[in-house]
Parts: C-alpha cells; sequence; structure tokens
C-alpha cells in the first residue's frame, strides 16, 4: 500500500496532517488515543440502550406473569362495560328513560350499569343482556332503580329473557386464559362497533 501523498483533516481535532499511513485517521497519538475513547462511548451507549430496551420487555412480561385472577377478571370487565357503553351509546339510560351523558370514555359521563349486580351476581358480570348503558347517578346513587330497570329491560331485551336471567344462578369459573380471551374479545367488539362495522 502506497503511503498517501495529499495531507487530511484529523478526525479529533480537525487540524491538517500529512498522513504517514494509508488508514491514518488523526494527526497524532494523542488523537488517535482519544478516537478510540470516542468509539468505546459510543459502543457502551449503544450497548446499555439495549440493555435498557431488554430490561423494559422483560419487566412487561413478568407483570403479564404476576397478573392474578383478580386483575384479570378487573380487565376484561374494563373491556367488557367500555363495550356496553359504546353500544348503547344514543339509547336513553335503562331505567329512568332520561338521556345519557355525552361520553362514553372510561369515567365518562355514563356507566354500565348491571341489572344483577355484580356484587350479588358475579355470575352474570359478562352477560350482556344483563348490562346497559344507565346514567352515573342512577347506577351509583341509586339503589331503588332496580324496579325501574325491570321495567326498562324487559322493554329492552323482552320478559323471557329478563326471567331467565333472574332465574340463573349458575355459577362461572373462569381460568386466566379465559379472562384473557374475554377480554381480547370485547376490545375486539369495541373496535368494530367504532369502525361502524
Ligand atoms: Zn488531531
Ligand atoms: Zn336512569
Amino acid at each position: 500500500m502506497s503511503i498517501p501523498k495529499k495531507p487530511r483533516k484529523c478526525r479529533v481535532c480537525k487540524s491538517e496532517f500529512q498522513p504517514v499511513r494509508c488508514l491514518q485517521q488523526t494527526c497524532s497519538f494523542d488523537c488517535e488515543v482519544k478516537l478510540g475513547m470516542i468509539h468505546a462511548e459510543r459502543s457502551k451507549a449503544k450497548r446499555e440502550k439495549a440493555e435498557r430496551i431488554a430490561e423494559i420487555a422483560s419487566t412487561k412480561i413478568l407483570r403479564e406473569k404476576l397478573k392474578t385472577k383478580r386483575d384479570w377478571i378487573k380487565e376484561a370487565q374494563i373491556a367488557f362495560n367500555a363495550y356496553i357503553r359504546s353500544r348503547d351509546r344514543g339509547l336513553p339510560c335503562i331505567c329512568c328513560g332520561k338521556t345519557l351523558g355525552h361520553s362514553s370514555e372510561i369515567g365518562g359521563a355514563f356507566d354500565a350499569g348491571h341489572y344483577r349486580s355484580v356484587g350479588s351476581a358475579p355470575h352474570l358480570r359478562f352477560d350482556e343482556r344483563n348490562c346497559h348503558a344507565q346514567n352515573k347517578v342512577c347506577n351509583r346513587y341509586g339503589s331503588g332503580r332496580a324496579v325501574d330497570y325491570r321495567i326498562g329491560l324487559i322493554a329492552r331485551i323482552g320478559l323471557e329473557a329478563v326471567e331467565s336471567l333472574d332465574a340463573d344462578q349458575t355459577p362461572r369459573e373462569y381460568t386466566i386464559d379465559e379472562l384473557r380471551a374475554i377480554k381480547s374479545h370485547y376490545v375486539a367488539k369495541l373496535k368494530e362497533l367504532k369502525n361502524g362495522n
């Protein structure tokens, strides 16, 4: 290899120098050392970034693994309720017939209210016939709304369906996999609704 004749610019201090080696990038031993340090810093930063990303991913996986059945029930319920609120948008409140509040987002102006409550009939928590959009005041502060809810429900789904809900005492036990499936089922149904299908 021939020694280059033209002067070059040092990669570190930017001064011009006359190279004596073919691939020489720096003007001096000092700049050569500095360049080595710069490269080392760069690959260290790259490595650390990759490590951070891997750590975040494994934390996510761990968090998923640590979720209890209760957590999954909660997440499936949130997805189910969000679907119900979206399904019933535009309908009146199931119990009082008043217009629903405007927002259907989580914590919005109306709830997905269960006819037979999740507390007393947890086996009907994911039954679409048992859950309808209801104004917050009616759902949360209207414990005397049960009779009105039943009347509204009969009008909406028919007496037969209401009586079958009334009589339903079959317990449901869900596995975590089933709860995960319920959650994604309702996430998908909500998406479909929002896309206007
Ligand atoms: Zn230099
Ligand atoms: Zn109401």
